[in-house]
């Protein structure tokens, strides 16, 4: 069908679009660590333990630290939330995530972001030892994908390979555009697609004819953190998109990178903000702790990498 989207040109519209939810994707990855987590406690006599560091008052910061509580008790594991005030000095969270590391009831540190201006992220990168690093930031997880070793996986890129995975859209061999080169997303996320034998164009602030890459890709990942940067015009007919972004409207909504209603005109499958990307980023976390728990307890115990 032809659709004339006042875009100044005319496009194909879609026959179905089919949209990725991450519900069904979630609650799969979830009841896994669940049955993990009860032979975890059957084998070695304690429940996998995650410890949240949260810096400051921030409210979105406090509901996502909150979250991740929540999903870790309803999946039967151990958390905590270990406090500072925002002026705290970074020495003394430093210290605080030395003696986690060096207590052998913690499976899991995580350091809740946005960190206040006086933490130097190069540095707090490397705080947490890599075999307790469930978000996997640490510079030598970030290698490690790179080298395609077995490692862990940065949550929300893995969050997405498995959505990708969980709906059949396969990537082995096809044009993949990524929008982003952030350390938490759109770098990681390249490395996992050309794990999985995507061919990876990579895209960011200086891409220059930005509109002319992403045309090109049958599956298009956006995490630019620009809500509404894309429209239409800039997908290929038939395409999958994936809308990484997440923005908070002045009227409280939540919205993406993507303008869902004008690119679902073209697009054969996207994935809806919310209820897209978003939760899946907590599963994986989910999925890492009980992974470094068990590696913990069972050094043979193999790391997860392939989506596909
Ligand atoms: P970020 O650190 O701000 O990185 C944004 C990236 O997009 C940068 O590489 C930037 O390029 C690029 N970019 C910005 N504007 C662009 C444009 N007009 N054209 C092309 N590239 C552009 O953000 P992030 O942490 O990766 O997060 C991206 C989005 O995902 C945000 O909306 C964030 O809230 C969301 N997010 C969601 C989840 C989730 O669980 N769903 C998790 C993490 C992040 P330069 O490198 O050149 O500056």
């Amino acid at each position: 069908m032809l659709l004339d989207l006042n875009l100044g040109f005319v496009i194909l519209k879609s026959a179905s679009m089919i949209q990725l939810f991450a519900k069904p994707v979630a609650e799969k990855i979830q009841k896994e660590v669940k049955q993990r987590v009860s032979r975890f406690k059957l084998n070695y006599g304690r429940l996998p333990k995650i410890s949240v560091i949260l810096v400051g008052d921030d409210t979105a910061s406090r509901i996502y630290t909150q979250r991740k509580g929540e999903l870790s008790s309803l999946l039967g594991m151990d958390h905590e939330t270990i406090s500072f005030p925002m002026d705290v000095n970074p020495e003394l969270v430093r210290d605080r995530v030395r003696n986690l590391n060096d207590d052998p009831k913690i499976d899991g540190i995580l350091i809740q972001r946005p960190l206040p201006k006086t933490f130097r992220e190069e540095e707090v990168l490397y705080w947490i030892s890599p075999d307790k690093d469930v978000d996997a930031f640490h510079p030598v997880h970030a290698g490690e994908l790179l080298l395609g070793l077995p490692t862990f996986r940065p949550c929300t890129p893995a969050g997405v390979m498995e959505l990708l995975s969980f709906y059949k859209i396969s990537v082995s061999g096809r044009l993949v555009c990524v929008i982003g080169r952030s350390s938490i997303v759109g770098k990681p996320m390249a490395a996992l697609l050309l794990q999985s034998d995507a061919t990876v164009i990579q895209c960011h602030s200086k891409t220059q004819n930005l509109k002319e890459l992403t045309r090109q890709a049958s599956i298009l990942v956006v995490a630019a953190g620009r809500p509404g940067l894309i429209d239409a015009s800039y997908v290929q007919p038939g395409a999958t998109v994936i809308d990484v972004g997440i923005h908070r409207t002045q009227d409280g909504r939540l919205t993406g990178d993507v303008r869902f209603d004008e690119v679902a005109q073209i697009a054969s499958a996207m994935t809806p903000v919310p209820g897209g990307v978003g939760p899946m980023t907590l599963s994986i976390l989910m999925q890492n702790t009980i992974l470094a728990a068990e590696r913990r307890e069972n050094k043979n115990s193999s790391l997860l990498i392939s989506a596909e």
